[in-house]
């Protein structure tokens, strides 16, 4: 399609020469082997079609665990072969994968044998980004990292990235890996209007260090959308045996605030959803936000965010003080 690149906007990855699209998509539900071909095929190239050229996966999503790369790869290899070097597809490695003492956390048997299985199953020569996924408290941060190193050494990945990694672990690990020639090119952490841990510290880390953020989970798995104004509907992750958003989450407490946030968003005219995401992307810290989707609808409804990323300071103590609640 030739209008692909016409709207979407790209953010440098920190101090990196990569580019990403303001919003990106997250293959961790929505594409296993549970899910429906036509459906998630649709969501992922009209992402392509809008603009969205960074797709990220996991060695772990499903499920069953691995098919979402599987499936990725299928629709790479029948509708996307000719586009790969206008993708940037990302995998990762630290939860739990195969069983035995090889099959999770951040030893570099994991990781590289992680690496070349995720290469099969997407059926790539490379990914883009490879990450560490989680820290491992008990392997040494060099052997993680160096694993890494390798990885980009053995041409299996172009760039490597940290995910749920605290402040002064990635100080560390990043100073490991510009040691050993590797630079980290970003960071994944877990942030939204409701979840602000990278508040603490962080952000200021990936800043002064150069490196990019790319938030997971920026509508709190759906919360931050109109979808649980009125209770759980069946046809979501909540309501979901497979879904990671337990039904327990979807507190009284968090309705109301859902509800008063919403009322915000309208007058912003905007959905939640919009709001949500454009309410990161108001943080030049931030490179890209990373978005999950079930249906086309809603990405097509989330993209909308980014025609309106401005806050006055109003609406944002007005956020803060419902956010506090
Ligand atoms: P979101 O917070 O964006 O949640 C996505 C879900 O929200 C959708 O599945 C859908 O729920 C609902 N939704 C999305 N858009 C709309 C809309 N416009 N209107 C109404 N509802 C909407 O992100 P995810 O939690 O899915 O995470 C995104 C990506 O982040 C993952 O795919 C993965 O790549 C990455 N990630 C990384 C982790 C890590 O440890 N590094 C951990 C978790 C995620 P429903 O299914 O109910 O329709």
């Amino acid at each position: 399609m030739d209008s692909r690149y016409d709207t979407m906007k790209y953010r440098r990855s920190g101090k990196s020469g990569l580019l990403l699209p303001e919003i990106s998509l997250g293959l961790w539900h929505n594409f296993g082997g549970v899910d429906i071909y036509e459906n998630y095929r649709e969501i992922l190239l009209t992402a392509f079609d809008k603009g969205i050229t960074h797709f990220d996966l996991a060695n772990n999503y499903g499920p069953p665990p691995g098919s979402a790369e599987e499936n990725f790869g299928k629709i790479l290899k029948k509708d996307l072969r000719s586009y790969r070097d206008e993708l940037i597809i990302s995998s990762k490695a630290g939860y739990r994968m195969w069983p035995g003492p090889y099959g999770e956390w951040g030893s570099r048997k994991y990781l590289i044998s992680s690496c070349d299985q995720s290469l099969k199953r997407m059926k790539l020569d490379y990914v883009d980004i490879f990450y560490s996924h989680r820290p491992d408290p008990r392997t040494p941060l060099e052997e993680t990292m160096g694993a890494l190193d390798s990885i980009v050494r053995q041409g299996k990945a172009i760039y490597v990235g940290l995910s749920n990694y605290d402040p002064e672990q990635t100080r560390q690990a990043t100073a490991i890996l510009k040691e050993l020639g590797t630079p980290c090119l970003i960071h994944q952490p877990k942030y939204s209007m409701l979840v602000r841990d990278p508040e603490n510290g962080l952000l200021d880390v990936l800043k002064e260090k150069g490196i990019g953020c790319i938030p997971f989970s920026p509508l709190a798995q759906g919360l931050l959308t109109h979808k649980y104004l009125n209770g759980i509907p069946e046809d979501s992750r909540a309501a979901k045996s497979t879904g990671f958003l337990q039904k327990e989450e979807v507190t009284p407490e968090t309705i109301q605030k859902i509800q008063k946030l919403n009322e915000v968003a309208q007058r912003r005219g905007q959905t939640l959803a919009q709001m949500a995401i454009s309410w990161l992307l108001k943080d030049p810290r931030i490179t890209s936000v990373l978005i999950g989707a079930s249906r086309t609808s809603q990405l097509l409804d989330s993209l909308e965010a980014l025609k309106n990323k401005e806050y006055s300071n109003e609406e944002l103590v007005q956020i803060e003080q419902i956010l506090n609640l």
